[in-house]
């Protein structure tokens, strides 16, 4: 792989074709680095500050309309695009809940305006349910009288029957973007079940995100009875899984909650790309839904075979009428980067991509399991963008177009990847060449790690910011398999262009990449679910809405 090189950052700036229109984009940016500093300012030094009191004063605003940008600095017209900021009553259509401190948690109310209107209104009944769960977490949350009986049940070693709150508490395995989509598909199985989901939390993951739920946290207290949660595996007696393979618990649906031990463990974390038997099928539900205590361990998106549970259809249509938005409306709702985080993605921002005409976001992921030279996964990556029309060809000419001092598109591309080689690659092309189409094409990389440390609390929260940069893009091309992709595009509200991987006869995949069917992540390891039929069934021709993936031959996504 490339070798390790120091970048410079701000490199492209320094680009001659991008003098040109210099000074004009000064003034926007100007104009709209004050629209964007001023609440700030009035936060840093006025003492109070909302951001509804400051952009609704007066006449309000015109809501964004779908497909614009709210934060955005097009050389069309500057005033054209003044932010408008939800008042906080009306966060994301409703999605998210007015009864939090803004000043808490800045992305909560700003990072909307950085992407293009959401395509997918959340629906009333979501935004009800969501408001339910709220009230269910704070009575039932850390700290509560509540949850106190609940430790005390969970202390005596038995199960009961009669406790009014049921808890799942998530335990994150592998790297951020399978943690992500874990924790939403968690959050939706609380949702469905009537638990409340509380997460614990390790080191590396501290001071990512802010609290999503008001008057109460997500984050498991400390000295809870059950402690080393790393000891839970596949193998571990606790499973449901192995009890009923033990003969610990039975499957008999009636069997009295008192029975049962004092919790369950369920793992759903994925073995040679399958999930367990017994997880997706409704008679075991039925007996999982007596613990009042389940840990649940996970690195995988298992909401596709949620939706193919006759139990949970009627909500499940209510909640998503449109099914493809189920990761984009749960993560906006779940995942707020920390202060800090945040602070990373504005400077990123709005020191680079601001000026911005288009936006490209790619994501380049090796993965060491499957590893390919630099240069057929550039020449890949290179076919995609020519043949998608992603981005300009060069010409070797210059036109006296080129040479003018009219104001020229500035397509912005943000490369996210741990090595810096496909970024200075793609740099040095429209560095050296002029663009047929005679747009300015900017490349920018805000790191290159090298090396996965999902350990360590300073690459994920880049590696967060990453996400949420890219999720910020017009378009984006992500690398196939991974899931740090599929929540960027999720979050967005994109479907992107993939990479696919290419087959084992192949140097390059052809076609080189695809557009994705859906906004949806891919279930890389479906469940199996021969408990139901007694013979293996292929999840991905039951239902219309729940097919196998472009990237993923045995995956499972959702589609409408
Ligand atoms: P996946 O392995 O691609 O499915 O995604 P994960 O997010 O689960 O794990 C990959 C991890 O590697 C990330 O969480 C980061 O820690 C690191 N990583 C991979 N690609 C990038 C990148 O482009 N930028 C940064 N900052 N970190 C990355």
């Amino acid at each position: 792989m490339d070798a390790k090189r120091v970048r410079r950052q701000g490199e492209a700036d320094q680009d001659p074709e991008m003098e040109k229109g210099e000074r004009w984009r000064g003034v926007e940016v100007a104009l709209v680095g004050l629209l964007i500093t001023l609440p700030l300012l009035v936060f840093l030094f006025g003492g109070h500050w909302s951001t509804s009191a400051f952009f609704s004063r007066g006449a309000p605003l015109p809501a964004s309309t779908k497909g614009s940008r709210n934060v955005s600095s097009s050389s069309s017209s500057a005033a054209a695009s003044l932010p408008t900021i939800p008042t906080p009553k009306n966060i994301l259509g409703g999605l998210l809940s007015p009864a939090f401190d803004e000043r808490s948690c800045l992305s909560r109310y700003k990072s909307a305006l950085y992407r293009r209107a959401s395509p997918f209104a959340p629906s009333s009944y979501l935004v009800e349910r969501l408001r339910k769960y709220e009230a269910l977490h704070k009575k039932c949350g850390p700290n509560s009288r509540r949850y106190r009986e609940a430790v005390e049940q969970l202390n005596s070693g038995h199960n009961s029957h009669d406790s009014q709150c049921q808890y799942v508490i998530w335990f994150p395995c592998n790297g951020l973007g399978n943690r992500m989509l874990s924790l939403a598909a968690t959050f939706l199985y609380a949702l469905l079940t009537n638990r409340v989901l509380l997460t614990y939390v390790p080191k590396e993951q501290a001071n990512l995100f802010c609290e999503p739920f008001p008057g109460s946290s997500w984050v498991l207290p400390p000295y809870f009875p059950i402690q080393n949660f790393y000891r839970f595996n596949r193998d571990s007696p606790q499973s449901y899984a192995n009890m009923l393979k033990n003969k610990v618990i039975s499957n008999n649906v009636n069997v009295s909650a008192e029975s049962l031990p004092a919790y369950v463990y369920f793992h759903l974390e994925q073995f040679r790309l399958r999930l367990d038997n017994n997880i997706f099928c409704e008679d075991d539900q039925l007996i999982l839904a007596k613990f009042n205590w389940m840990i649940l361990k996970s690195d995988s998106y298992f909401v596709p075979p949620l939706f193919l549970m006759p139990m949970y259809e009627d909500e499940l249509r209510r909640l998503f009428p449109a099914k493809e938005s189920v990761f984009h409306h749960l993560g906006r709702y779940l995942f707020h980067p920390s202060n800090s985080v945040w602070g990373i993605i504005t400077r990123y921002y709005e020191s680079y991509l601001t000026k911005a005409d288009e936006r490209l976001g790619l994501q380049i992921r090796i993965f060491p399991e499957k590893p390919i030279s630099f240069d057929d996964m550039y020449d890949q990556l290179f076919k995609c963008l020519m043949k998608e029309e992603l981005l300009p060809t060069t010409t070797t000419t210059e036109s006296s177009s080129n040479s003018s001092s009219t104001i020229k598109r500035l397509k912005s591309v943000l490369v996210t990847s741990l090595y810096s080689g496909y970024y200075e690659k793609i740099k040095s092309m429209y560095y050296e060449n002029p663009t047929s189409t005679g747009e300015i094409v900017a490349i920018y990389q805000p790191s290159h790690e090298e090396w996965q440390h999902s350990e360590a609390q300073t690459h994920n929260q880049k590696a967060l910011a990453e996400m949420f940069l890219l999720s910020y893009n017009d378009k984006v091309v992500i690398s196939a398999w991974s899931t740090f992709g599929y929540v960027a595009h999720g979050l967005a509200g994109l479907k992107p262009w993939i990479l696919l991987r290419p087959s084992w006869n192949q140097k390059t995949a052809d076609p080189p990449c695809l557009r994705a069917m859906s906004v949806e992540p891919c279930l890389h390891s479906p469940p199996s679910l021969d408990c139901k039929a007694k013979r293996d069934v292929d999840p991905g021709a039951l239902v219309p809405h729940v097919r196998h993936c472009e990237d993923v031959g045995q995956g499972l996504k959702l589609v409408d």
